[in-house]
C-alpha cells in the first residue's frame, strides 16, 4: 500500500547496513573503482547510466517520460531505467551495495545517509551543484538539509543527493458524506480537538443498511504511520533533543496512544480487527465508506478517480492546541563507483530541480512540487482535486516533522515499538504499561546504534 514507502525505506536501511557491515559479496569491479571514477567518457562514446527507483505504476509512467527528456536534451547520455515496487526496492538495492553494482543514479532514504557516507556508497556532488545552474535556495531547505552531511552531523556540509521530493502526511476526508449526514464540514484552518474529532465520528460511523451491522466508519488509521500525528500535537515525542535518550515514557505520550487505542476498542469508530479483515480500511476509504483517511502527494493520482469528493485539512489537536503530522523525504544519490558522477549528478539535478522535469511530474500528480515558486502557483489553484493543496505546503512550511526512525543512525529502536504495539491496540495492554515495559528495551537498541555510528567512522 502506499501508505508503506516511507516505513519500508526506514527497514531498508537496517537490512542493507547489515549488508555493508558484513562485507557480503565480491566483485570484479571492486579494484577498478577509483581509476575509473570520474573520468568520464572519451567524446562520441556514449556514456551509459543506470537510474534505479520505485513508485507505483503512475509515478513509473511519469519518471520514464522525464528520463526520454533528459536523453534528447543530453546527447551521449543514455540511461538505463531499473524499477521496482516499493517492497522490493530495499531488497535489491543491498543486492546491488552487496555485490559492488550499485546503480549510478538511485532513490536512498535520509535516514541511510550516514551509514551510506561512511561506508563509500555515496558520491559528494557537492562541486556539481555548485556549479550548475540551479537555485537551490528554491527547492524546500528541509529537503535538501536532509542529504547533507559534514561527517559529524546531517543538516550541514556536502551535499550527498538531492530530494526527489518532500512528503508531507496531512488527512484527508470525505466531503461528500458529510453533506450527505448534514454534518458541518471541517474548517481548514482550525483543526478538531481531540474531543472534537470523536464526535464527529461517532456521528458519522452507522449502520446504513439496517442488518446491524456497521458499514461505515469515522477513521481507520494504520498506528505505524498516524501515531505520530497524535504524539507530537500532545507535546510528547519518541527522542530528546540530544536523540540519544528514548523518551516514550512520558505521561503526554501515553495518553495520545490510550487515546489512538481507544478510537477502536472504546469509541467504535474504527473497524476492529474482525471487520478490518473483511475490508481494509484503506479498501473502506477508497469505497466511500470512511469519513477520515490520511492522504499524501504520492496518492493524488489514484484519488482522482474516488467515487466522492475528498479534501484536505489539519491533523487533530491534542493538548498543545497544534496539529503535527511527518513529512518525509526520498533522495536522489550518485554511486561513489560510478564512472559518469558529473553526468549521472546532471541527471539528479534534472529530476529534482528542473523546471522542465519538475513540471512533467507535478502534471502526473504524484508528488508536491520541490520549486518553491511552482508549489506556490500549484497550491493557489483550488479548481484541481484537492481543493486544500495548501495543507500540503503548510505541513512543509510549518507543522511537518520528521519520522524519528531517521534521525538516528539506524531505526531498529523505533521499528521495535511498532512491533510490539499490537496488544495495546486491541485493548490487552494499556498505554501506560506499555511504554513503560518497552522504553528500557528500546533504549538499548538506540545505545546499539549510537556504538555502531561511532564505530563505523574509524
Ligand atoms: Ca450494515
Amino acid at each position: 500500500m502506499a501508505k508503506n514507502k516511507y516505513l519500508i525505506s526506514i527497514l531498508a536501511l537496517i537490512i542493507v547496513f547489515a549488508g555493508v557491515l558484513a562485507g557480503c559479496g565480491s566483485s570484479s569491479k571492486d579494484d577498478s573503482k577509483s581509476d575509473s571514477a570520474n573520468s568520464g567518457a572519451k567524446s562520441g562514446e556514449t556514456k551509459n547510466l543506470t537510474f534505479m527507483f520505485r513508485g507505483g505504476p503512475d509515478e513509473q509512467k511519469a519518471y520514464t517520460a522525464v528520463i526520454k527528456k533528459f536523453e534528447e536534451d543530453h546527447p551521449g547520455v543514455k540511461v538505463k531505467i531499473v524499477t521496482t515496487t516499493a517492497d522490493q526496492y530495499a531488497t535489491k538495492l543491498k543486492a546491488s551495495i552487496a555485490g559492488h553494482s550499485v546503480p549510478d543514479v538511485f532513490y536512498y532514504d535520509p535516514g541511510d545517509l550516514r551509514a551510506y557516507v561512511n561506508s563509500g556508497v555515496l558520491a559528494d556532488i557537492t562541486q556539481y551543484v555548485e556549479k550548475s545552474s540551479i537555485d537551490i535556495n528554491n527547492i524546500w531547505p528541509y529537503g535538501v538539509n536532509f542529504y547533507r552531511y559534514d561527517g559529524s552531523v546531517t543538516g550541514q556540509g556536502n551535499i550527498y543527493g538531492l530530494p526527489k521530493d518532500v512528503g508531507p502526511f496531512a488527512l484527508g476526508y470525505n466531503k461528500t458524506m458529510f453533506e450527505k449526514a448534514g454534518i458541518a464540514l471541517p474548517d481548514k484552518d482550525k483543526p478538531y480537538t481531540w474531543d472534537e474529532f470523536i464526535k464527529v465520528n461517532q456521528e458519522l460511523t452507522k449502520d446504513t443498511n439496517g442488518d446491524g451491522k456497521i458499514d461505515q466508519f469515522g477513521t481507520g488509521f494504520n498506528v505505524n504511520w498516524m501515531l505520530q500525528s497524535f504524539v507530537w500535537s500532545n507535546g510528547a515525542d519518541w527522542l530528546d533533543s540530544t536523540k540519544t535518550k528514548v523518551t516514550i515514557d512520558d505521561p503526554k505520550f501515553a495518553e495520545a496512544l490510550q487515546y489512538f487505542a481507544d478510537m477502536q476498542n472504546v469509541y467504535h469508530i474504527t473497524p476492529s480487527v474482525q471487520e478490518a479483515q473483511t475490508l481494509d480500511t484503506y479498501q473502506r476509504w477508497m469505497k466511500g465508506e470512511m469519513a477520515f483517511f490520511p492522504v499524501g502527494p504520492w496518492d493524488m493520482s489514484t484519488y482522482e478517480k474516488l467515487p466522492f469528493e475528498y479534501d484536505l485539512i489539519p491533523m487533530p489537536a491534542g493538548s498543545t492546541g497544534k496539529p503535527a503530522t511527518w513529512l518525509g523525504s526520498l533522495g536522489i544519490g550518485v554511486s561513489a563507483d560510478s564512472k559518469y558522477q558529473s553526468d549521472a549528478a546532471e541527471l539528479v539535478m534534472y529530476l529534482t530541480a528542473s523546471k522542465e522535469g519538475m513540471e512533467q511530474l507535478v502534471a502526473a500528480k504524484v508528488q508536491i512540487p520541490n520549486l518553491i515558486d511552482m508549489a506556490k502557483t500549484w497550491a493557489a489553484d483550488t479548481s484541481t482535486k484537492p481543493a486544500n493543496k495548501e495543507e500540503f505546503l503548510q505541513v512543509v512550511n510549518e507543522y511537518g516533522r520528521p519520522i524519528p526512525g531517521t534521525q538516528t543512525y539506524n531505526a531498529e529502536w523505533y521499528n521495535l515499538f511498532f512491533t510490539d504495539i499490537q496488544p495495546v491496540i486491541d485493548g490487552k495492554v494499556t498505554a501506560a504499561d506499555y511504554v513503560k515495559s518497552e522504553q528500557p528495551k528500546m533504549q538499548k537498541l538506540l545505545d546499539k546504534a549510537i556504538e555502531q555510528e561511532q564505530k563505523s567512522k574509524k
